[in-house]
């Protein structure tokens, strides 16, 4: 299970060392999410990203990063 979430508080992300979980930014803007995976995910973990950019870069377009969960498949 992959989850990306919107990161409200800028700051939080900056020391987010926890373990399964990366934070990917929007190319086109500040905003931030964070990228969380499972156990097994981890050696998928290029594939997710770039699931996770394409996510972001479509939520930018669609409505500015309304939405705080984006799905990844
Ligand atoms: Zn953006």
């Amino acid at each position: 299970m992959v989850s990306l979430t919107k990161i409200l508080d800028s700051k939080a992300a900056t020391n987010d060392t926890l373990l399964n979980a990366q934070v990917v930014r929007c190319p086109h803007c500040e905003q931030t999410y964070r990228l969380e995976y499972g156990e097994g995910e981890g050696r998928h973990l290029s594939a997710w990203l770039k699931k996770a950019d394409t996510a972001i870069r479509k939520s930018h377009k669609r409505d500015n990063h309304k939405m705080e969960k984006l799905k990844l498949r």
